[in-house]
C-alpha cells in the first residue's frame, strides 16, 4: 500500500513505546498520521518524546474518537488492544483495513521469512535458528515477538536475507488478515494458553494455524512430531518433522531415547550431530527446540558444520533458565519467562539437584493440576505467589489438610524469595519458574526476573533479601504474546 498522503490512525502508543516504531515509519513515508491513545499526554510523555523528529499530523490522547476509525484509510493497532474493542469493530464495519506494526513490516520488507510460533519455546527456537544461519554466513535478522521491532530497519532489508520472526498468536491473527506466508513456518508445540484473550481453545489454535494457512506448495512447515494436536493441522506445502517419536522422513530427530544425538535428514542427505555436547542450554525441552531449529535450518540450505557452529556459539536469552547468582552453595535460576505450566514443568525436569521453587502469579484460567503434581514430585519446597497461590495450594493438598512438601502462600515477591532462601541448603537450586504470568504483581516477566536477579545478587553480597523498595509494581502493559 502506498502510504504517502494516506490517513492512517495509530491506535495505542503505549507508555513503553510500543507504537513509536509504527508512527515513525508511517510519518517518514508521508502518511497523515492520527495518533490516539486512552492515556493522556502527560502519561505518554516518554513515548511522545521519541516522536520529536516524526510528529504525527494529529494527536488524540486521553481517549478515542469514532471519527478517527471511520474517516481513515488504514488503522494500525497496537497488539495490546483487545480484538473486541468497539472502535476496531467500527473500522471493520466501515471497511477500513486494520494492521499492526508487524503487518507493516511484513508488507514492506524484502527478505525471506522463517516464522516461528508455538505455545512454548518460540523465542529460543527462533534465536537458535538465527544463530545457525549466522554461523552459515547467511545474512539474517531476528525479530518479532522476541522483543526487537524490525520495522525501523525495513528499508535496509534485502531479497537475499533471511528474517527469522517469532510470531505470537496475536500477531498471527493480524497477519492472517493480510494472508502472510512464511517460506518456512515452524510450530514448536501447542497447549492451552492465553484463553483469557482467545476465549476458546479452537480460537487459539486457529490463530496459531494462520502461520501455515497461506503457504504455497513449495513452502515448508516444520512441525513437532510428538505433538498429536499439531500432527492433525492442515498443511499446504512440504513438511519436515522434529522430535523423538519418529525416525523416518525429512526432519530432525533424536537418534536414541537418551536424546544426546540428533539425526538431520533432508533432500541433500543425512547427518548426525552430538546435540547434548553442542547445546549450551539445560533441559530436554531445549533439546527439542534445537531439533526444530536444525530442521528449519536444513530447509534453509544450511550444512552440518554451520549447524554445529551455530549451536555451540548460541548465547542463551535472559529469563529462561538463566543462572543469575550463586551464594552459600545454592544456585539461583531465573526462569521468569516460564509463564505457562508446561514451561515450569520443563524447568522442574531440567535439574537433578534439589529444587526450592517460586511458583504462581496472574491467573490465566489454565489448568494448574499437572504443574501442582510436578511440584509435589520434583520440588523440596515451594513458595506460592500471586493470584494463583490459593489454587496451587489447594491442588497440592489434594484433599489433605496440608501439602506434601513445605509450602507457603507469600504476600510479596521479596517474602517469597526470603522464605525460599531459608528453605534451601547448600547444593540446592533456588528456581523462579512461576508457570503463570506476572501481571498481578509486576509490569511483565522481565520486571519479575530482574527483581529475582537483584535479590539473588543481594544474597550473594551477604545482604538479607527482604526489602522491596525500588521495584515499582507496575501495571499490565508491554505483554509478550504467545
Ligand atoms: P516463548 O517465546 O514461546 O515464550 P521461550 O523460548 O522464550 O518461549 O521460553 C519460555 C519459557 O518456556 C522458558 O521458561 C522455557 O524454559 C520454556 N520452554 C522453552 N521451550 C519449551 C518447550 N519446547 N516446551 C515447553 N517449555 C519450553
Amino acid at each position: 500500500m502506498e502510504l504517502r498522503g494516506r490517513r492512517v490512525t495509530v491506535m495505542g502508543l503505549g507508555r513503553f513505546g510500543g507504537g513509536v516504531g509504527a508512527v515513525r515509519f508511517l510519518v517518514s513515508r508521508g502518511a497523515l498520521v492520527t495518533l490516539t491513545d486512552l492515556r493522556s499526554e502527560a502519561e505518554l510523555a516518554d513515548s511522545l518524546a521519541q516522536l520529536d523528529e516524526f510528529p504525527p499530523a494529529k494527536l488524540r490522547l486521553g481517549g478515542h474518537d469514532e471519527r478517527d476509525f471511520l474517516d481513515a484509510d488504514l488503522v494500525v493497532v497496537n497488539p495490546a488492544v483487545p480484538a473486541e474493542s468497539p472502535f476496531l469493530e467500527l473500522a471493520r464495519r466501515a471497511g477500513v483495513p486494520l494492521t499492526s506494526e508487524m503487518g507493516l513490516f511484513w508488507q514492506h520488507h524484502r527478505g525471506r521469512v522463517i516464522g516461528v510460533t508455538g505455545s512454548n519455546g518460540k523465542s529460543t527456537t527462533a534465536a537458535l535458528i538465527h544463530s545457525i544461519l549466522k554461523a552459515a554466513g547467511l545474512r539474517c535478522r531476528l525479530g518479532g515477538n522476541v522483543g526487537v521491532s524490525l520495522l525501523p530497519e525495513v528499508d535496509s532489508s534485502a531479497a537475499d536475507e533471511w528474517v527469522v520472526l517469532e510470531l505470537s498468536s496475536f500477531q498471527l491473527e493480524d497477519l492472517d488478515r493480510i494472508r502472510a506466508r512464511p517460506e518456512i513456518a515452524v510450530v514448536s508445540n501447542f497447549s492451552p494458553n492465553h484463553l483469557d484473550r482467545h476465549k476458546t481453545l479452537e480460537a487459539y489454535r486457529s490463530a496459531k494455524q494462520a502461520i501455515l494457512r497461506w503457504q504455497r506448495p513449495d513452502d515448508m512447515a516444520v512441525l513437532n512430531a510428538d505433538d498429536p494436536d499439531i500432527a492433525a493441522w492442515p498443511v499446504n506445502g512440504r513438511t519436515m518433522w522434529f522430535g523423538g517419536s519418529r525416525a523416518d522422513g525429512a526432519g530432525a530427530f533424536f537418534v536414541a531415547a537418551d536424546e544426546r544425538e540428533a539425526v538431520i535428514r533432508c533432500e541433500r542427505g543425512e547427518w548426525r550431530l552430538p546435540l547434548a555436547q553442542l547445546l549450551p542450554l539445560a533441559g530436554p525441552h531445549n533439546a527439542r527446540n534445537a531439533l526444530a531449529a536444525l530442521a528449519a535450518s536444513a530447509s534453509a540450505g544450511v550444512n552440518a558444520r554451520a549447524m554445529e557452529e551455530g549451536l555451540k556459539s548460541y548465547v542463551p536469552l535472559p529469563h529462561r533458565l538463566q543462572t543469575v547468582g550463586e551464594a552459600g552453595g545454592r544456585r539461583f535460576i531465573n526462569d521468569s519467562l516460564a509463564t505457562t505450566p508446561e514451561s515450569a514443568i520443563c524447568a522442574l525436569e531440567s535439574f537433578s539437584a534439589p529444587i526450592v521453587l517460586l511458583a504462581g502469579g496472574y491467573d490465566k484460567r489454565v489448568d494448574l493440576s499437572a504443574f501442582a503434581a510436578a511440584i509435589a514430585r520434583r520440588a523440596k519446597a515451594v513458595a506460592l505467589m500471586g493470584q494463583t497461590a490459593p489454587e496451587l495450594w489447594r491442588l497440592l493438598c489434594g484433599g489433605a489438610a496440608a501439602p506434601p512438601l513445605p509450602a507457603r502462600c507469600c504476600e510479596t515477591f521479596a517474602d517469597a524469595f526470603a522464605w525460599a532462601n531459608a528453605q534451601s541448603s547448600p547444593g540446592d537450586v533456588v528456581l523462579l519458574s512461576p508457570g503463570c504470568a506476572s501481571y498481578d504483581w509486576f509490569r511483565d516477566f522481565r520486571e519479575r526476573g530482574e527483581m529475582f536477579r537483584a535479590l539473588a545478587e543481594a544474597r550473594a553480597r551477604g545482604q538479607t533479601p527482604l526489602r522491596t523498595s525500588g521495584f515499582p509494581i507496575g501495571e499490565r502493559v508491554n505483554r509478550k504474546g504467545v
